[in-house]
């Protein structure tokens, strides 16, 4: 499953800068994950400061 970006996350843009794919981008009050675009490498959820990225 790809992964997904919950409401805990601070809008600090660490994951998009760092996903291989360019998945990620800033959505309304949170960065976003487009799931078909994803293909589940981790490195968002290892970048993320404060653990909002997981695997659906
Ligand atoms: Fe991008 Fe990898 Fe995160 Fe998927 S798991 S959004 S490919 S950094
Ligand atoms: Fe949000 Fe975490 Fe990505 Fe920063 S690294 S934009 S807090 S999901």
């Amino acid at each position: 499953m790809a992964y997904a970006i919950s409401d805990d996350c601070i809008s600090c843009g660490a994951c998009a800068a760092e996903c291989p794919v360019g998945a990620i981008t800033e959505g309304d009050g949170k960065y976003v994950i487009d799931a078909n675009t994803c293909i589940e490498c981790g490195a968002c959820a290892g970048t993320c400061p404060v653990g909002a990225p997981s695997q659906a």
